[in-house]
């Protein structure tokens, strides 16, 4: 899902007290287990990746070398890339709930090369980065990367695959680089590949507070630990530890799966080829191609307050709800293999942007031993893990920070 810079949605947040409250209430009574191994807040959905990893509870020593918060993509790559490159070095990575909670177990899983801000300078080859990182950890080595159909209402291919309707002709306008990846055995062997790399997981284990101390102090659900150099990869949650709450925005975005398709079906809407889409105007969509026969889409954005609104978020009431039936209407109406389909899954996950649509890579404002990595909005799946590595190698002295992705000062 690579969200340009012209698609700016504002959902309105309905009346979620409520909600909450009774979130609150429900989660200190049950906690919340879905399938295929995710946790996830009462309602978030189910997506079709299942993640086969779960920490064995360990007590928290007292000092390491690298303390890593958050274990979706990046902060398991930085942990496990910390391990490969410095092996002598201590590392310990803090996850809230699961690995995979948060969007990487959520994801679309569509890999591209592209930042939605547009050119970086020195950015590198993303997706070649992306492919040797995750060979080098013995991670989901055998990754294809097909190509994605960029898709649009106007300046389309007369010879597109892709002819749907949808608020005018969607056509194949031209290809990029990429396709789609399987985020669930990427964050399972991304887990174990820092678990046999000498990493300590611990899952349930939410970070309350650094104080930026030297050596600075981590203080968490699980007890406290002082650290040399800290990661914080949290993108849409516990925004206030990495500050960036004045200049960033979360959303809740949505997606869905029809059931399987017959071959003749996916031949007649153009995606035999297993090649993911993406609109470049709008109303978005995005997409692609299941190894079942099945095709997912993806559009739309809920409005989130703080985290308690996101925990408190049920994709079966409210906006959300709203957005899916728009999105399965819209689905419908794309082309006439798909008027009666059926939707096997429905779900969502949290995304961070920057205000103008940047990430964040850069030192914390309050200590040159806290590296920040978040906002990667819509395109995280490959920048990650590409970004996940480079602050590895900044923190073992390989390398240095790029001259983008700035943490404003006041964060
Ligand atoms: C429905 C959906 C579809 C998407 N499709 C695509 C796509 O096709 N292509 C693409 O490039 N991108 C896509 N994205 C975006 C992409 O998935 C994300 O940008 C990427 O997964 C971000 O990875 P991350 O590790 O930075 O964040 P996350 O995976 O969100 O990980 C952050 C982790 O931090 C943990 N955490 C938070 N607070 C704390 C705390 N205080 N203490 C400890 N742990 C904490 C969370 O529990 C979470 O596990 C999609 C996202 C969604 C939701």
């Amino acid at each position: 899902m690579v969200m340009r810079r012209h698609i700016k949605s504002r959902g309105t947040a309905p009346t979620r007290s409520v909600a909450r409250k009774t979130f609150q209430r429900k989660l200190a009574r049950s906690g919340s287990f879905g399938l295929n191994g995710i946790e996830t807040p009462m309602n978030w959905g189910i997506p079709p990746w299942k993640i086969d990893f779960a920490s064995k509870p360990q007590p928290l020593p007292a000092e390491v070398d690298f303390v890593v918060v958050g274990g979706g993509f990046s902060g398991l790559s930085a942990a496990a890339w910390l391990k490969e490159i410095a092996p002598g070095c201590s590392v310990v990575l803090l996850e809230a709930t699961r690995v995979g909670a948060g969007a990487s177990g959520r994801t679309g899983g569509l890999a591209l090369a592209e930042a939605a801000e547009g050119e970086l300078e020195c950015l590198g080859d993303v997706l070649g980065g992306y492919r040797d990182t995750l060979n080098r950890l013995g991670a989901a080595g055998d990754i294809e990367f097909p190509g994605v159909f960029e898709i649009a209402r106007s300046g389309g291919r007369v010879d597109s695959p892709i002819v749907w309707e949808d608020s005018g002709t969607l056509r194949v306008i031209k290809e990029v680089a990429g396709g789609g990846i399987d985020p669930g055995r990427i964050l399972s062997d991304l887990a174990l590949a820092a678990t046999r790399r000498g990493v300590l997981v611990l899952e349930k284990a939410r970070v309350e507070n650094v104080a930026f101390e030297s050596p600075l102090v981590v203080r968490s659900s699980v007890g406290t630990i002082r650290a040399k150099k800290v990661l914080l990869a949290t993108n849409a949650q516990s925004v206030e530890l990495s500050g960036l709450a004045e200049h960033s925005w979360a959303r809740f975005t949505l997606a869905v799966q029809t059931e399987p398709l017959a071959d003749a079906a996916l031949s007649a809407l153009g995606l035999s080829s297993g090649k993911g889409f993406y609109t470049s105007d709008l109303p978005y969509l995005w997409g692609r191609p299941m190894p079942n026969g099945a095709v997912m889409f993806g559009s739309g954005l809920v409005d989130i307050a703080d985290d308690a609104d996101l925990a408190a978020l049920d994709i079966s009431q409210g906006v959300a709800a709203g957005l899916f039936a728009s999105l399965e209407r819209r689905v419908r109406g794309l082309h006439p293999v798909l008027a009666d389909v059926d939707f096997a899954l429905r779900w969502g996950g949290p995304i961070r942007f920057g205000n103008a649509w940047q990430m964040f890579f850069d030192q914390h404002p309050c200590s040159k031993d806290v590296i920040v990595l978040n906002g990667l909005g819509g395109d995280g799946v490959s920048f990650s893990v590409y970004l996940g590595r480079w602050a590895a190698e900044v923190f073992a002295g390989q390398r240095s920070l790029p001259s983008w992705g700035k943490v404003p000062a006041t964060a």
